[in-house]
């Protein structure tokens, strides 16, 4: 089995979503556009590190689906994000405060950690680079509203940066946020996970691909605050057995896939 964060966050947010998804192949339609531009912008902060046009690559990407019938929130549209996109592009090359030496190596970064019983976690982390001359791992996010960044230290408690710390060894970690407001806002959140944190996060990953191995799949559920994971889950229309519900939001690829820890791209 190889497992990745995003594999290992959905079966510790319900097991029964994480058979729906990973082992009968029920995938949430991609329909959202905020989510299909940020990673258009990604692919654009990518060729700014290499040098090219990030602005054009960024319109060609987009561009791609601008007849595509997706979901824009109130007040979003096609020319908004991608006006939104050139800005925060602008600001991030003018503001200058994260380096990434080896472009080639350091972006998109695949790591490989063996577990136990011949199981393998694997990641790709959005960068290895400097941000204000320390180096750290590196993610990007794109969002229409700021990061909380308060209290002091909550960074630290991210499980995907956790998890980005615990198989590359790196104790620094970083969040650069692309706020899509007007005017564009970039967040420069850093953090320092311990080795005790990462310690903890190892025991967690073989816990949980010892229950997943064991087939231990039991439902989550929960539809009051704060346990109201149904409310926002794309299996939804499975557990109700709502064929509108099922129609509306998944689509199927029969059968478990040997690379479904692809997801770790596109999260
Ligand atoms: S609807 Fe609820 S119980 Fe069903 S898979 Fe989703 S989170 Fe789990």
């Amino acid at each position: 089995m190889i497992l990745s964060h995003t594999q290992l966050g959905s079966y510790l947010r319900c097991p029964r979503s994480y058979r729906y998804r990973y082992l009968d192949g029920w995938r949430e339609k991609e329909t959202r556009a905020a989510m299909v531009f940020g990673r258009c912008f990604e692919k654009a902060l990518t060729a700014l590190f290499r040098q090219e046009d990030p602005g054009a690559t960024l319109s060609r990407e987009w561009s791609v689906f601008r007849e595509a019938s997706l979901e824009y929130k109130k007040g979003e549209s096609w020319d908004r994000l991608m006006h939104q996109g050139v800005h925060l592009l602008e600001r991030f090359v003018r503001e200058n405060r994260i380096r990434i030496r080896a472009p080639q190596y350091d972006l998109q970064v695949k790591m490989i950690r063996d577990l136990q019983a011949g199981h393998e976690f694997v990641a790709y982390l959005d960068a290895i680079g400097e941000l204000d001359g320390q180096r750290c791992i590196i993610d990007w996010k794109t969002t229409a509203s700021r990061y909380p960044e308060d209290p002091d230290g909550l960074l630290s408690l991210d499980p995907q940066l956790i998890c980005y710390s615990w198989i590359s060894g790196i104790p620094e970690v970083a969040l650069v946020v692309f706020v899509r407001k007007d005017p564009p806002e970039i967040q420069y959140l850093k953090a320092t996970i311990s080795e005790e944190k990462r310690r903890e996060f190892g025991r967690l990953v073989e816990t949980t691909a010892a229950q997943i191995a064991s087939a231990e799949f039991p439902a989550h559920s929960g539809i009051r605050f704060p346990q109201n994971a149904c409310v926002s889950c794309a299996h939804l229309g499975l557990c109700l057995n709502n064929q509108q519900l099922i129609a509306a939001n998944l689509i199927r690829n029969p059968g478990a896939c040997s690379l479904d820890w692809l997801d770790e791209l596109v999260d």
